[in-house]
């Protein structure tokens, strides 16, 4: 690169709203700046082959069909209320196996901000009943605080019994999701489906709902303090703009250079959108459509260069 080409980049990386038109890969340094945004990963244990724990009594579902029925009643709570602000991700939105490791490759290679994984209880004593949230080790402050805030929303507002926040100590193994995952994560065990009363509990569409909003509520709390998001007001969600979708391509900690030979494969400009406070705080993206039909033909084409794990973002 010439010298004269280093500066005109610098400068454009530097100087707000400064539009220059006529480079093809041209730069914009300063978009419209969205509403804070992060990307949680929806992890509903088990599936496909591997039921996870049977059910105790006949006609009570199956472990794998528990966690996915939370899973996505989450989802829904995110939507409906951080609509925009959130962007979730599923590792499985079916009746599927997912590979453990693929779970966490999932979470890894889409840069998420947290993981949440969902699962229930068996114990050979029937007795036994309650919630519990799993992280990987004590030194994860972020982990801890936010499972700390989910066992505190079932413990005050959801009334269920709380067995507390368990490290990999307290468990006896490491549990891979949280292990090998980069970003803060959490395992939640909704409750016991050896024990009766908590397995028509978990069974019931009252009792998944209670269970998803506590989780729902505790995932909010934390993100408005640490990002800063705010809920949408209930039942009203602002739809004064039409939504804008965007294609991410990439999210790192540190600031990419925005003219690398790899952006420029993608034959389209590439904005940068830096957040504060996500593990990631520089997110690379390319597009900005009104119509998703529009956004998953580009999404194509991006998907054909070196970004194999580019994905829709919708902006409101
Ligand atoms: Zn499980």
């Amino acid at each position: 690169m010439k010298i004269t080409q280093i500066i005109l980049v610098s400068l454009l990386i530097s100087t707000a709203s400064l539009a220059i038109g006529h480079d093809k890969n041209k730069i914009e340094s300063k978009p419209p700046v969205p509403k804070k945004m992060v990307t949680l990963i929806i992890d509903a244990g088990h599936g496909g082959h591997d039921p996870g724990n049977l059910n105790g009594s006949k006609g009570m579902m199956l472990e794998k069909d528990l966690n996915l029925t939370i899973a996505k009643k989450l989802g829904d709570y995110i939507e409906e209320f951080l609509n925009g602000q959130v962007n979730v991700i599923y590792t499985r939105d079916k009746d599927q196996f997912i590979a453990l490791e693929n779970r966490v490759s999932v979470a890894n290679s889409k840069k998420a901000d947290y993981f949440i994984s969902i699962h229930c209880n068996s114990n050979n004593k029937t007795v036994t009943n309650g919630t519990e949230t799993h992280v990987h080790n004590a030194n994860s402050t972020v982990g801890i605080n936010l499972a700390n805030e989910i066992q505190n929303q079932f413990l005050n507002r959801a009334g269920r019994n709380s067995r507390g926040v368990k490290i990999k100590h307290d468990r006896g193994y490491n549990l891979m999701v949280l292990k090998d995952s980069k970003m803060p994560a959490v395992l939640v065990e909704c409750g016991f489906m050896s024990n009766v009363t908590e397995e028509a509990y978990l069974n019931s569409d009252k009792g998944q709902s209670l269970i998803a909003s506590a989780i729902f509520r505790a995932f909010r709390d934390y993100i408005e303090k640490r990002h800063g998001i705010k809920q949408n007001s209930h039942g009203a969600i602002q739809k004064t703009k039409t939504p804008r979708y965007k294609i991410q391509i990439l999210a790192s900690n540190t600031p990419v250079a925005i003219d690398m030979p790899d952006f420029k494969l993608i034959g389209a400009k590439i904005e940068e959108i830096k957040l504060e406070g996500n593990t990631f705080n520089y997110k690379y993206y390319v597009g900005n459509f009104e119509n998703k039909k529009e956004a998953r033909k580009m999404l194509k084409r991006v998907l054909e260069s070196p970004f194999k794990d580019a994905f829709i973002m919708r902006f409101d």
